[in-house]
């Protein structure tokens, strides 16, 4: 498959110092689709329509109401209200009836596992609801292109090479979303060689961290207070980054 190349957005987070570019990128993606769901989109049907199909997942649903765009998100949730309604009441009113009829002893004969399938409808119907988030997907894509890329610019541009192999590595996370793009990136004896410079980097990075998290530990022994943090400033966040591909504000 073919991606969209994206080579500024991703020679720039490399060259940030940080423990993961993608952690960047994907963090500026969430950004501009959370902005674009509450901006003029909003009022445009097709976007509108892809929202009632999908909606969105607790913790973008989160997000959206902490951007405070009160008008936007009142009007896209009230339509996604609206259709998610014509989905829910037929699977409550199933449950009704057939939690009715085992009540009433008149009603028989009884089919046993009725009313579990009824709840089980309903259930699943709002588990769906909740793992499907037009964000989520929008970044998944945006975060394909992003490692097509890395891998494309690395084969094609020895400064990019140069740059990655001097950086701080990517987070776990990360890593693990770039394997299976750099295998559709690269040819066989390239991938081979870029595996190698990858696994390298990682260790070392992750040793680094080790390091840095060790005398991070070893600051609040009141023996060394006077002594330097060195590069362990907030080396307990950038490893929870490190494992996780979450970021956090290094303040
Ligand atoms: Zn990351
Ligand atoms: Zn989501």
């Amino acid at each position: 498959m073919k991606y969209e190349l994206e080579t500024i957005p991703v020679w720039d987070a490399v060259r940030e110092e940080t423990e993961c570019p993608f952690c960047l990128l994907e963090e500026q993606s969430r950004s501009r689709y959370l902005d674009f769901y509450l901006g003029s989109s909003v009022m445009n049907p097709e976007t509108r329509q892809r929202v009632n199909r999908s909606g969105f997942c607790p913790s973008h649903y989160a997000d959206l109401v902490a951007r405070r765009k009160a008008h936007g998100l009142g009007l896209m949730t009230h339509t996604y209200l609206m259709e998610r309604q014509k989905e829910l009441f037929p699977l409550m009113e199933t449950l009704q009836k057939k939690s009715r009829a085992a009540g009433s002893k008149k009603v028989m004969p009884l089919v046993p596992g009725d009313i579990k399938k009824a709840q089980e409808e309903l259930i699943s119907s709002i588990e769906d609801q909740e793992t499907s988030c037009l964000i989520c997907d929008d970044i998944s894509r945006s975060m394909k292109r992003y490692y097509y890329t890395l891998a494309y610019l690395w084969r094609r541009d020895e400064d990019f090479q140069k740059a990655l192999g001097e950086s701080k590595g990517l987070c776990l996370h990360h890593m693990a979303g770039l394997l299976p793009l750099a295998s559709e990136a690269l040819k066989p004896s390239e991938l081979a060689r870029f595996l190698d410079e990858l696994m390298n980097l990682q260790k070392k990075n992750l040793e680094r961290m080790e390091g840095e998290l060790h005398w991070f530990t070893q600051k609040f022994d009141s023996q060394n207070n006077d002594k330097p943090w060195g590069d362990s400033v907030n080396a307990h966040k950038r490893t929870v980054q490190k494992l996780t591909g979450r970021l956090f504000n290094l303040d």
